[in-house]
Parts: structure tokens; C-alpha cells; sequence
């Protein structure tokens, strides 16, 4: 994708540096302060100054954090909330009512199948999870005029599967639904879904845009036509009126994440792939799934729609789950932990961890893989380290 592509006349990197970053009037700080006050004195009754009144409703810090996501992403509007989940749960009070329906990937996060399956099913709003590479079935679902919203995830979280967004908008519009693209794996610098016909994307940033495994954020992001407006209004709304927003400490170190975002995508993918051919074929692992190997089904898609291939790699041991949960304990750089996107390296076992809450659905995952999130050490290190918890097999 050509910097002119992606809809702006600054290049990617630029917006990352600039965009929501001017130099401070006051006192030329480079760097624009963090404002932590929760509260703003207008010049006199009703003279808001630059719109602020309280913290809730609009703080300068998470301003600049909505300008940069919405730039990065193509989009005309952004909202920051206190996680992803609480951004996936303001997406759906706001274009979703009792009655309604999400369609959405048999492969979700976890968290998120979660969230639509205890939470908002209790509220009205149900789910169909299907397998989104099956585009007859999407369309069948959507056919029901009570499927308002199309849920995609791509690459997915951890059988990295990757949806064809274009071909999934044009559906999904054809039936009078919304598409929403969970970016948080690939990350704006990778893909940009509004550009392939999406409404809205949702970040855990939390994962690489904040990048240093030191902050939890969530962002919802729109488009900027006049459809995208109107749903935009009611995305504020229900950051305003619930309340779910980010801190202006965590919204500060986002932000800083987000400036140093492409050159640590470009290091996480190099990683990734080195490492993901490098273990295709092993004795000891039956399956690598990575976007970026030939052998992927979703190879020559991930190619088309995304500009690199991600940090995520899942292995599948050929031990079956005792060969997966010794190879969890026994690496020294990758560590044991939930989560993904730092600069670190992070092993998972998701069938204990991160996906724990959806084991004996129709969404578990395979007791013998094992997800990678492959950090921006020297890779040589992190394949050795890989190399040598195998050999202890
Ligand atoms: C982590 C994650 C979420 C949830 O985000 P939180 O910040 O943990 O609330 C949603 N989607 C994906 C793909 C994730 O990895």
C-alpha cells in the first residue's frame, strides 16, 4: 500500500510522530503535556475554553491520542476507552439494540465471544459465531433482519485465519449491516480496514499500539463520510455518557507506543517470519500457522490485504498437549504470560489462558498449540531459545 493509498497526505510514520502532537503554546514543550486535571475553568459561564468541562467528557491528552488512531487508521473520528473490551461493549450499546443480532467468527478472542455471550445475550443482543471463510453461510445469517452487525477478526486470535475484509463489506452492506474489523493483531501500520470498506475497527491497545506490555487501552475507530458522522455520535455518546474512558496517563503512554508503531511492526514481522520458517518441519511441531509462510491458506489474501504478515506465530506440537504445556515452561526469552504485542516475546498456552472461558464451545482451541508473540529481540536468540525447549522434548 502506497502512502498516498491509505487516504492522507502525510506518510504513516509522520502522522504516527505528528498527528495530535503540536508543540505547546505556552511553554514550546515538544513533547505536549500530560493533563491530568479532571476538571477545566471555562472563561465565564458557558465560555467553554477549546471545549473542555470535565474530565469524562474530553481530556486534551486522550484528544491527542483520538487525532493520531483516527489518522493512522484512515478514519475521521477515534475514541479511546479503558480496554478493548470496553471499546467492543460500546460498539454494540450504541448500533446494536435489544433484538438484535452480531454475527461473528468462530475463532474470536476469547474475551470477546465472552463479553457478547454472558454480557449483551443477557441484554437482548445475541450471537451466531460461524466460520467467516464460509461467505454463503455469512450471507444466509445475514439475511435475518434482526443481524445488524458482521464481527471480523483477522488475522485471528490464535489460529490465525485471515478473512477477506473487502469481499466481507460488500456482503454485509448488501444486507443493511455493519462491518467491524477487530485490527488489534495486525495493527493499523499492517492493515486498514475502513480503506477496504469497513465502519468501524476496534484496537485492544493494550497489545502493539501501546507495544511495552505497560498499558490497557481499548479504541473504537469510524470513517469519515457522513454515515461514519452519524454513527460517530453515538460512539461519543456512550463514551461520555458510560464512561468507559481511558486515563490520561494510559492515553499519554499510548500515544508514545503509537509514534514507534512502524518501525516496530516492521521488526515483529522480520522476527516472525524468520522464525515461523525456521520451524516449519521441525520433528516436534505438526503446524506453524503464520500469514506469512506459503503453506497458510491465507497466504496470498494476507499478502493482498495487509502490508506485512504480523508478529503472531501458533505452533501445533506433534506431542500433543504434554509436549505443549513442557515447551510453555522451558523457554527463557519467551515468557509465560497472557497477552501480546510488547517488545518482549510472550508464549501462551491458550487453552489454559487466554481462551480458557471458551474450552468445550464451539471456539476452543486445539490442546497442542501453542501462540507465540514474537517480540523485537535479536531473533537468532529467540529461535535458540525456541531450539533448545524443543530439544528437551
Ligand atoms: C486482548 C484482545 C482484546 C481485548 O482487549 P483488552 O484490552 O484486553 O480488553 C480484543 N481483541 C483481541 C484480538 C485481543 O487480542
Amino acid at each position: 500500500m502506497s502512502e498516498s493509498q491509505r487516504g492522507s497526505q502525510r506518510g504513516f510514520a509522520t502522522h504516527a510522530i505528528h498527528t495530535g502532537q503540536e508543540v505547546d503554546q505556552v511553554f514550546g514543550a515538544v513533547v505536549p503535556p500530560l493533563h491530568f486535571s479532571t476538571t477545566y475553568a471555562p472563561d465565564g459561564i458557558g465560555n467553554l475554553r477549546n471545549g473542555y468541562d470535565y474530565g469524562r467528557a474530553g481530556n486534551p491528552t486522550r484528544t491527542a491520542l483520538q487525532s493520531q488512531l483516527a489518522a493512522l487508521e484512515g478514519g475521521g473520528h477515534a475514541f479511546s476507552f479503558g480496554s478493548g473490551l470496553a471499546a467492543e461493549d460500546a460498539i454494540i450499546r450504541a448500533l446494536l439494540r435489544p433484538g438484535q443480532r452480531i454475527v461473528m467468527g468462530n475463532d474470536a478472542y476469547g474475551g470477546t465471544f465472552r463479553l457478547f455471550d454472558k454480557i449483551h445475550s443477557a441484554w437482548g443482543v445475541s450471537n451466531t459465531p460461524l466460520d467467516l471463510s464460509d461467505h454463503a453461510r455469512v450471507a444466509a445469517e445475514l439475511e435475518h433482519d434482526d443481524a445488524g452487525l458482521l464481527w471480523v477478526e483477522t488475522p485471528s486470535n490464535p489460529l490465525m485465519a485471515v478473512t477477506d475484509i473487502a469481499v466481507l463489506a460488500e456482503i454485509a452492506h448488501a444486507h443493511g449491516a455493519l462491518l467491524v474489523v477487530d485490527n488489534t493483531f495486525a495493527t493499523p501500520y499492517l492493515q486498514q480496514p475502513l480503506a477496504l470498506g469497513a465502519d468501524v475497527v476496534v484496537h485492544s491497545t493494550t497489545k502493539y499500539i501501546g507495544g511495552h506490555s505497560d498499558v490497557v487501552g481499548g479504541a473504537v475507530v469510524l470513517g469519515s463520510g457522513d454515515a461514519a458522522t452519524g454513527l460517530a455520535e453515538k460512539v461519543a455518546f456512550q463514551q461520555f455518557a458510560v464512561g468507559a474512558v481511558s486515563g490520561p496517563l494510559d492515553a499519554y503512554l499510548t500515544t508514545r507506543g503509537l509514534k514507534t508503531l512502524g518501525v516496530r511492526m516492521d521488526r515483529h514481522c522480520s522476527n516472525a517470519q524468520t522464525i515461523a520458517e525456521h520451524f516449519e518441519g521441525h520433528s516436534a511441531i505438526e503446524r506453524v500457522l503464520y500469514p506469512g509462510l506459503e503453506s497458510h491458506p491465507g497466504h496470498g489474501l494476507a499478502a493482498q490485504q495487509m502490508r506485512g504478515f504480523g508478529g503472531m506465530v501458533s505452533i501445533e506440537l506433534a506431542g500433543g498437549e504434554a509436549a505443549a504445556r513442557k515447551v510453555a515452561e522451558a523457554t527463557r526469552y519467551f515468557i509465560l504470560a497472557e497477552s501480546l504485542g510488547g517488545v518482549e516475546s510472550l508464549m501462551n498456552y491458550p487453552h489454559e489462558m487466554t481462551h480458557a472461558s471458551v474450552r468445550g464451545t464451539e471456539l476452543a482451541v486445539p490442546e497442542n498449540l501453542l501462540r507465540l508473540s514474537v517480540g523485537i529481540e535479536d531473533v537468532a536468540d529467540l529461535v535458540d531459545d525456541l531450539e533448545q525447549a524443543l530439544g528437551g522434548l
